[in-house]
């Protein structure tokens, strides 16, 4: 089949790869059973999912028993914080650490422990969308018993510097999570070197279905439950296991990471090609740091633009683009994270996110370059405001 579309926007969600589909179909016909009843139809499910986490933690160097299933990143984002700061809280660390870029399923669940009565300290992103680890070794207190700043950024791309992170917490006794929805699967991770407790991780975002992930939680950690019910991942979160979704989401991940260094080192290729294309349309600013990035990131703000009627001009001639978060799109507010890294209300309304992949080709980019540049010089022409500075 011919490609009707240019899906550019892979940082909201990525396509299915055809190996992933392989795997879990057989998991939606015969092998039906569940996993946890005792006769062989059942059993067969058992064993799959185990081959499944077994193979999830051999991608990101942890244990076998680190792995946990969930239904995605805003579930593990939930579970680890809300989890770490209930358990904490024994030990009277009431106070938690993260960033004003995060996700919202960080934010959200933030602001929600603040109303328990948690207090929460939001880290100020500097212009180039890097967290500096000065800043937050200086906000850590008696009372702080969790770090959670994410691997790289949803919006910018921006990767954040985990190891000495990690180092920091470590050294202060305080748990780290990290989001690392965006990164794993497209940046190389063994947990083994890394400082880090817990960390997300969303298949969806992998090239693997859509509703399932795992959080992984280092060994000896032992967080309250957030969903309560069956003994399902040995009694820690309850609910019979989306098999299919599982058995999708280490097969994509597997065949991420065996060709990691080859589909980053391929799509940076194709986003630098995208981005001086873009740098040469007048009165446009690149956001973020440009090499600390994932590789498939472009984020830039035209003015005299709305970002909203560009994605949806774009979108009639067939691009699929972001204006901003995809989480945020239908809302009005500017990205929150662009106004982290000092962009005006204006400026951050006036921004697009491309997010290419491996599965993008020159010629794409070719054309969003070629295309972009004309409906920006449209809108502009039906601007009354703009001038050509
Ligand atoms: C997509 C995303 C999430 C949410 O993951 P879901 O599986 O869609 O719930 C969380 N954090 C980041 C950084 C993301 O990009």
């Amino acid at each position: 089949m011919e490609r009707q579309i240019v899906y550019a926007d892979n940082a909201a969600t990525t396509p299915l790869s055809p190996i992933a589909l392989e795997a879990m179909l057989p998991y939606l016909e015969e092998i039906y059973g569940n996993p946890s009843t005792p006769y062989s139809l059942g059993r067969r499910t058992k064993k799959a999912i185990e081959t499944a986490r077994s193979d999830i933690a051999q991608c990101l160097g942890a244990d076998v028993h680190e792995i946990f299933f969930t239904s995605g990143g805003s579930e593990s984002d939930n579970w680890a914080l809300k989890g770490a700061a209930r358990s904490m809280a024994h030990q009277g660390k009431t106070h938690i650490i993260t960033t004003r870029f995060e996700h919202h399923a960080v934010l959200h669940t933030c602001a929600a422990l603040e109303k328990e009565g948690f207090s929460v300290t939001y880290l100020d992103v500097h212009e180039n969308g890097i967290i500096r680890p000065e800043e937050a070794e200086a906000a850590i207190r008696p009372e702080t018993g969790l770090m959670s700043v994410m691997f790289a950024n949803n919006e910018i791309g921006t990767i954040q510097p985990i190891e000495s992170l990690g180092a920091i917490c470590h050294e202060n006794g305080l748990l780290f999570h990290t989001d690392a929805v965006q990164a794993v699967g497209h940046l190389p991770i063994d947990l083994r070197k890394l400082n880090i407790d817990m960390l997300s991780l969303s298949a969806h975002k992998f090239h693997g279905p859509k509703g399932v992930g795992a959080l992984f939680c280092r060994d000896g950690l032992e967080l309250p439950n957030l969903i309560e019910g069956g003994a399902q991942e040995r009694g820690h979160r309850a609910g019979t296991e989306n098999v299919a979704g599982i058995m999708g989401m280490a097969a994509a991940l597997k065949e991420s990471c065996g060709s990691i260094e080859e589909n980053a080192a391929y799509v940076l290729s194709l986003r630098e090609k995208l981005r001086k294309g873009l740098l040469e349309i007048p009165g446009c600013r690149w956001n973020g740091n440009a090499e600390q990035r994932l590789p498939g990131n472009a984020n830039i703000s035209f003015s005299g633009v709305e970002g909203e009627s560009l994605l949806l001009m774009l979108d009639m001639q067939g691009f699929c683009v972001s204006s901003g978060s995809a989480c945020t799109s239908g809302a009005v507010d500017p990205s929150h994270v662009l106004r982290a890294i000092g962009l005006t209300d204006t400026e951050a309304k006036g921004s697009l996110r491309i997010s290419l992949d491996r599965e993008n080709t020159s010629e794409e980019v070719e054309k969003l370059v070629q295309t972009i540049s004309e409906t920006v010089h449209k809108l502009r022409s039906m601007n009354p405001f703009w001038k050509e500075a």
